[in-house]
């Protein structure tokens, strides 16, 4: 049987939810093979609700589990290596490396054996379940599909020295929700474990006086800097690099992560490995859901075409490789007979929801059916060259991570004349904010989609070239410049400025009302 429940969930602590049982499937850098896949296909049918969802660190959760999953499954699936080989560090939370790690063709190094490593060094030290479960970890190879931005507690960037690879370390620290700082350390590949061994153990060393604490917690109090010198205490070498001082600066405080690539969504759709006549294939999933039938669907194509390989990506999406030219075609099809996409242009290869109502009692809204009937609507209507990124979060907490976000709604009760109503606050762009910048308030989610799509087509008017993404275009104003441009352009008249697909029609179950950008009371 599942073995008790925990704040965070895993394959051996399941976690109550309002939908049932949650177990989480632990995927070290989202690298799975077409066997496991099946095996959590057969899980999710015959214990959850039918699907998986991938999440946003490239795990599979498995739903509305109401009989339990007795100990023969879970130990077959640690025979698999779905589940960690020592139960009490399985939550953890998982190591996030880069999807296209080892087929990027501009990564500077393969990471998949600094996340294999990290892994085996996981299992095989139980202490560090006095950690905090959200304990976390990333390796970035440098490529075009970059993680180091994603919330972490320790992130290590390659970079280029001299023409020598180097990794940068990040560290937690200051206000939740903020991306990891720069240290100004460089480190050889070959310190980088060395180096995460002592920083666990350093942060080890503090939890068991302080219990549970986040890194970014303990750093807060301890300060970095002493934090470090205890780390090289535990060394052999020295951490602090002595060359290439250019390098070595930190970034001013509250600057952007300085390793910022462009191009988080570059990974859906076709694109050549660093393998020359191999492709992979990016695929959409609506909110990361995937049905069991679709799972053994893409298993049956990674076998079929591939190496039988597939990778979860932290955008919640997935990527099919090792595909030879001549098959890419074929596969794409066999891709859109199982009910799936693989154009970047879809706008739900950026759409991001928290678990909602259904799966989680503090949210004020049902996200993820909200999130994907926007997409229904907007989906005939706007025509992206890019992917916008559109984040529901039901309550503050802010799981579905707004910090990146180009448009963030945020779930509140609205009071109406016929009782409560669902809704959500709207934030634009500046990812220092946590939510980004406030553009209105209790907007009721009748009135959602027509609002963000004539926020599409003005950003589609407005915008410096087709590079600029949602999120710049509305950096470049004020928020009251925002709503002169929002608030007086009606769709007809922008409709008349772009070019729109054809299929367009004027909404007709939507009016479009003056919106509030203030005042009303959340019940
Ligand atoms: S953001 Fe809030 S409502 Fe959504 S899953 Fe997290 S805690 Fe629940």
């Amino acid at each position: 049987m599942l073995s008790g429940f925990a704040t965070c969930p895993g394959l051996f602590y399941a976690t109550p939810a309002e939908d049932g049982i949650l177990s989480r499937i632990r995927i070290p850098g989202g690298i799975i093979n077409s066997h496991q896949c099946r095996a959590i296909a057969d899980i999710a049918e015959q214990h959850g609700g039918s699907y998986v969802d991938v999440t946003n660190r490239a795990n599979l959760q498995v739903r509305e589990i109401r009989t339990g999953i007795n100990a023969e499954v879970l130990k077959h699936l640690q025979d698999m290596r779905l589940g960690s080989r020592n139960t009490v560090v399985d939550h953890i939370r998982n190591i996030m490396t880069s999807p296209t790690a080892g087929i990027d063709p501009q990564e500077l190094i393969d990471t998949r054996p600094f996340v294999q490593s990290w892994d085996n060094y996981i299992a095989a030290h139980p202490a560090l379940s006095a950690l905090s479960a959200k304990f976390s970890v990333c390796f970035d190879g440098g490529g075009i599909v970059q993680v180091c931005d994603r919330l972490n507690d320790i992130a290590f960037a390659a970079v280029l020295v001299d023409s020598n690879v180097y990794f940068r370390l990040y560290l937690s620290v200051g206000a939740k929700g903020q991306p990891p700082s720069d240290m100004g350390i460089l480190l050889p590949p070959e310190e980088c474990l060395p180096v995460l061994e002592a920083l666990a153990n350093v942060y080890l060393a503090h939890s068991h006086t302080t219990s549970k604490l986040r890194l970014r917690e303990l750093l807060n109090t301890l300060g970095c800097e002493n934090y470090l010198q205890e780390v090289q205490q535990r060394l052999s070498f020295p951490i602090f690099y002595s060359g290439t001082r250019e390098y070595l600066t930190p970034p001013e405080k509250g600057e952007e992560f300085s390793l910022q690539r462009e191009g988080k969504y570059q990974h859906i759709g076709i694109h050549p490995q660093r393998q020359q006549g191999l492709f992979y294939i990016g695929v959409v999933l609506p909110l990361g859901r995937l049905e069991s039938r679709q799972i053994r669907g893409l298993a049956d194509l990674a076998t079929k075409y591939g190496s039988g390989t597939l990778r979860l990506t932290p955008w919640q999406n997935l990527l099919l490789t090792d595909i030879p030219q001549q098959w890419v075609g074929d596969v794409q099809s066999e891709i859109a007979f199982l009910g799936l996409d693989s154009s970047a242009t879809n706008i739900k290869s950026a759409l991001v929801a928290c678990s909602g109502k259904k799966g989680c009692a503090a949210s004020a809204t049902d996200t993820k059916s909200h999130a994907l009937a926007l997409a229904k609507y907007l989906e005939t209507r706007v025509t992206l060259e890019h992917p916008v990124n559109i984040h529901f979060s039901g309550c503050e907490k802010s799981c579905a991570q707004h910090n990146k976000s180009d448009i963030t709604v945020l779930g509140v009760s609205i009071e109406a004349e016929n009782g409560t109503v669902e809704g959500y606050h709207v934030y634009v762009g500046d990812s220092k904010q946590k939510f980004g910048r406030e553009l209105y308030k209790y907007v009721t989610f009748a009135e959602l989609p027509v609002l963000i799509e004539r926020m599409l087509y003005v950003y589609k008017i407005q915008r410096l070239n087709f590079n600029e993404s949602f999120g710049e275009f509305a950096n470049r104003y004020a928020i009251a410049q925002l709503h002169q441009l929002f608030n007086n352009n009606p769709i007809q008249n922008l409709k008349s400025k772009i070019e729109c697909p054809t299929t367009f029609e004027m909404p007709t179950k939507y009016t479009v009302i003056p919106l509030q950008s203030s005042g009303q009371k959340q019940t």
